[in-house]
C-alpha cells in the first residue's frame, strides 16, 4: 500500500513537472512562478501522523501568483480562479482566521520579540489565528480579479511588485502605478518590494542586490505618494538569498524578507528568511488550511 502510494505521488509530481514545463514554454515570464510551484510541490511527501500544532502558535503566509475568471482547463499549477479565491477568503473567515497586513505582522513580531519567552517552546502564543496573504510580481490579474475580492471582504493582502516591470510594463501584463494607487486608496491591499529588476540573488552580488532593493523602495515612494507605511518588506526574486544578503538588507532597514521555502512563522523564524506556503491551482479553502496545518506540523512538530 505504501509502495502504491509512493508510485502514485511520483506520478503526480511528474505530471506536475510536465505541466509546469509546458506552461513555462508557452510563457517564459511564468517560469519563475513555475519554479516556485515545483519547489513547493516537491515537498509533498507521504502524510506522516504528525501531531497538530495549535494554530495560535504560528503565522502562515500564503503565496499566490495569477488569477483567472474561469478554469483554464487542466490548470497550470499557479493560477487561482477568482471564484476559488472568494471561497478561500470566506472559508478563512469562517474558520476564525484574522487576515493581517505587513504592518500588523511587523507589529506582532516586534511585540513577541520584546516579550520574554517563558515556556521555552517555539510557539508564538498569540491567542489569535493570524494569516497573511501575499502575491508576487504584480500581474494585472491581481488588480483586475483579486483586488475586488479583497475589497469585498475587507481583508488585507500584500503584493510584491518588480518596480521596473510596473513602470515599463515588461513581460506578462502588469497593473499600472495608477491601478496600484487605486488599490492602496480603496482597500487594504498593500504594495511592497520585489526589487526593481527581479534579478535573483544567485545571479548578482550582494551589493547589486541591495541596490536593486533600495531602487525598488525609492520607486514605491515616488510612484505611490499615498502609500503610508513604515515597514520595508521584500520578497526575494525566485526566493533566492544568502545569510550575507539577509544581514545586508536588515542593516538597510528591511524588516520582513520573504522566501519561497515552505514553512510557517514561529518564534525561531528569522525576519531575514520568512517562509511561505504556496497556493496551487484548484485548492479549496479547506485544502489550504490542511496544507497550512501539515506545514506547521513539519516546521514545529517534534
Ligand atoms: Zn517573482
Amino acid at each position: 500500500m505504501k509502495r502504491i502510494f509512493t508510485i502514485f505521488m511520483t506520478m503526480v509530481m511528474l505530471l506536475g513537472m510536465t505541466q509546469v514545463a509546458m506552461a513555462a514554454e508557452k510563457n517564459p515570464d511564468a517560469f519563475q512562478a513555475a519554479v516556485d510551484v515545483l519547489k513547493s510541490d516537491q515537498k509533498v511527501e507521504e502524510t506522516e501522523a504528525l501531531p497538530k500544532v495549535d494554530p495560535t502558535e504560528y503565522i502562515p503566509v500564503l503565496m499566490y501568483h495569477h488569477f483567472a475568471v474561469r478554469d483554464m482547463g487542466f490548470g497550470d499549477g499557479i493560477t487561482t480562479m477568482q471564484s476559488e479565491l472568494e471561497e478561500q477568503i470566506r472559508y478563512f473567515k469562517e474558520q476564525g482566521y484574522t487576515i493581517i497586513s505587513m504592518e500588523e505582522l511587523d507589529q506582532i513580531l516586534t511585540k513577541k520579540e520584546q516579550e520574554k519567552d517563558t515556556d521555552g517552546d517555539i510557539g508564538l502564543d498569540m491567542k489569535v489565528k493570524y494569516l497573511c496573504i501575499t502575491m508576487d510580481d504584480g500581474y494585472y490579474s491581481n488588480y483586475d480579479l483579486a483586488y475586488p475580492v479583497f475589497q469585498k471582504y475587507n481583508v488585507p493582502a500584500t503584493i510584491f511588485v518588480v518596480t521596473d516591470y510596473i513602470t515599463n510594463q515588461i513581460g506578462l501584463k502588469k497593473f499600472t502605478w495608477s491601478n496600484a494607487s487605486e488599490m492602496i486608496n480603496n482597500s487594504k491591499v498593500g504594495i511592497y518590494n520585489h526589487t526593481s529588476n527581479h534579478v535573483p540573488a544567485g545571479k548578482t552580488t550582494t551589493e547589486e542586490f541591495v541596490a536593486a532593493a533600495l531602487a525598488g523602495e525609492e520607486a514605491l515612494e515616488a510612484n505611490l505618494p499615498t502609500r503610508r507605511t513604515s515597514v520595508r518588506a521584500l520578497a526575494y526574486p525566485n526566493g533566492q538569498n544568502t545569510p550575507e544578503l539577509q544581514q545586508a538588507l536588515l542593516d538597510e532597514g528591511f524588516s520582513l524578507l520573504f522566501t519561497i521555502d515552505p514553512g510557517v512563522i514561529n518564534r525561531s523564524t528569522s525576519r531575514g528568511a520568512i517562509p511561505r506556503i504556496m497556493v496551487s491551482s484548484g485548492m479549496t479553502g479547506a485544502d489550504i488550511v490542511a496544507r497550512i496545518e501539515q506545514t506547521a506540523a513539519r516546521t514545529m512538530g517534534s
